[in-house]
C-alpha cells in the first residue's frame, strides 16, 4: 500500500448526496484526489471545509469508484470495529427466524453497511459473495472473523462475473471454499419447515432466492383447493408452498431443465410432508411468456410470475415494463373466476409504483373485475435504505 492516506474532494451535489447517507461515489463525481487509488484500499473523503465526512473503498475499475463505509466522525478502521459491523447486522436478524428457517440473509450488502457484499446461511453454510474487488484484499481478515463468530459453518466464496479475474490474480476463485469443510453437492436447508437445495458453487446469486420467502408464505395461504402454475418456477420454491397449502394441482412451468429437475428434487425432499405428497405436480419446460401467449386452454386459480430482472440496465426500463405487461395479460387470460395473479420483479430499474400501475393496467386491459389484495416489498433480512437498493415487488390481484 503506497503510505499516504488516499484523500478525496467531491463535487458539491455528490458531497450533498453523501451527507445525506447515500453510500456511492461515482468516478465522474470526484472533485480531486491527492494520489492514483488502489482498488481495496481505504478512500477518506473530506468537505469542503476540509473537515473529514466519510471513509471508503476505493475501486479504481468500477464506475462506483468509493463505496462508503462510515459517515460523520472520523475513525479507525480496526479488527474490532469489522467485527462490530458483523454484529450489528447480525443482530438486526435477531429473533427474525425459528428453528424451522435456516436459510436467510445475513449481510445485505450497502444496506448493512457491507457495501458490494453480501452474506447467505444455508444451515451450516454460509456463502460470501462480492461484487467489487474491493473486498479481495481483505477476503482473509473476513473469513478470520466469520469463522471466530460461527467456527462450525463452512464459507464459500462466490465472485461476480467481472471480478473473477481480478480475484484469480489475488488466488481466490469462485466458488472457493474459504474455511471449513468441503462441499461438492448442493446445501440442503430449511425455509419455514420446508427442506431446499442451495446450489451454493454454481446457482444464481448465492444459490437459492431467499428474498421470496415471505411471499412464498403468503402464497401457501392462498393456495386452498386451488390449481397453481408457477411461472418462471426455478427451484419450485413457491410450489412446494402452494402445494403445503393445500392446491390440488401445482404445476412449475420453467425454460431450465436444470430447474425443473432441481424443484422434482426438492419435492423429493418433502415427501414426508403429507400436504406436499398429496398435490398433483406437473411440470412445463417452456419459455413462459410464449407458453402463456400460446394456444393453450388451461386454466388456472393462481397463477405466480416471478421473472428474472427484465430491465438489467437503466435504457432497458421500457422494455421491462412491456415485458410485464405482456406477462401479466396473458397470465389473465389463464386465470378462472376467483382466480388470484401474483406478479413479482426484481428489476430494481423498474420502481414499486410504475410496476404495479402495469399490472393494474394489465388486469383492466381484461375487462374482467379484479381487487387489488395485496402488496409486499422487501422482507427484513433484506433490507433497503437507499433508492438504488429497492428492487423487489410483488403484488396480488383476485379476479
Ligand atoms: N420464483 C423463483 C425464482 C425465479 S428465478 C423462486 O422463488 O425461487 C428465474 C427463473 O426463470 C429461472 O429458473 C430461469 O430458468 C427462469 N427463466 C428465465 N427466462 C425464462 C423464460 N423465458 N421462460 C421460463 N423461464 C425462464
Amino acid at each position: 500500500m503506497p503510505p499516504t492516506t488516499l484523500r478525496v474532494r467531491l463535487k458539491t451535489v455528490a458531497e450533498s448526496v453523501v451527507r445525506q447517507g447515500h453510500p456511492w461515489v461515482f468516478d465522474e463525481s470526484i472533485r480531486e484526489q491527492n494520489r492514483d487509488g488502489q482498488t481495496g484500499e481505504m478512500a477518506v473523503i473530506y468537505d469542503r471545509n476540509d473537515q473529514f465526512l466519510a471513509i471508503g473503498l476505493y475501486d479504481s475499475n468500477s464506475p462506483i469508484r468509493i463505496r462508503i463505509l462510515h459517515l460523520g466522525k472520523p475513525v479507525k478502521i480496526t479488527k474490532e470495529w469489522w467485527a462490530e459491523r458483523l454484529k450489528a447486522a447480525a443482530s438486526r436478524r435477531d429473533g427474525l427466524f425459528d428453528e424451522k428457517t435456516n436459510g436467510y440473509r445475513i449481510i445485505h450488502g450497502e444496506n448493512d453497511g457491507w457495501p458490494g457484499l453480501v452474506l447467505d446461511r444455508y444451515a451450516d453454510v454460509l456463502v460470501l459473495k462480492l461484487y467489487t474487488a474491493a473486498w479481495l484484499s481483505r477476503l482473509e481478515e473476513i473469513t478470520a472473523l466469520l469463522r471466530a463468530k460461527s467456527p462450525e459453518r463452512t464459507v464459500v466464496l462466490r465472485l461476480s462475473r467481472n471480478i473473477i479475474d481480478a480475484a484469480r490474480i489475488g488466488g481466490f476463485d469462485d466458488a472457493q471454499i474459504l474455511t471449513g469443510s468441503p462441499i461438492s453437492n448442493a446445501v440442503i436447508f430449511s425455509e419455514n419447515g420446508i427442506r431446499l437445495e442451495a446450489d451454493v458453487l454454481r446457482g444464481q446469486k448465492t444459490g437459492f432466492f431467499l428474498d421470496q420467502r415471505e411471499n412464498r408464505k403468503i402464497v401457501e395461504n392462498l393456495a386452498l383447493g386451488r390449481r397453481v402454475l408457477n411461472a418462471f418456477s426455478f427451484s419450485g420454491g413457491f410450489s412446494l408452498y402452494a402445494a403445503r397449502g393445500g392446491a390440488r394441482t401445482v404445476t412449475d412451468l420453467d425454460i431450465s431443465s436444470h430447474a425443473l429437475e432441481n424443484a422434482e428434487r426438492n419435492f423429493s425432499l418433502n415427501r414426508s410432508d403429507r400436504k406436499i405428497a398429496q398435490a398433483e405436480h406437473h411440470q412445463i419446460k417452456a419459455d413462459a411468456f410464449d407458453w402463456l401467449a400460446g394456444n393453450t386452454k388451461e386454466q388456472f386459480d393462481l397463477i405466480i410470475l416471478d421473472p428474472p430482472s427484465l430491465a438489467k440496465k437503466e435504457q432497458d426500463r421500457t422494455s421491462a415494463l412491456a415485458g410485464y405487461r405482456r406477462l401479466a395479460v396473458s397470465a389473465i387470460s389463464h386465470l378462472h373466476e376467483g382466480g388470484i395473479l401474483v406478479a413479482a420483479s426484481c428489476s430494481a430499474h423498474v420502481n414499486d409504483e410504475e410496476f404495479f400501475t402495469t399490472i393494474v393496467a394489465a388486469a383492466a386491459e381484461s375487462g374482467r373485475n379484479y381487487q387489488r389484495i395485496k402488496s409486499t416489498d422487501h422482507p427484513a433480512d433484506h433490507p433497503s435504505t437507499f433508492p438504488e437498493s429497492r428492487y423487489l415487488k410483488c403484488i396480488y390481484l383476485e379476479f
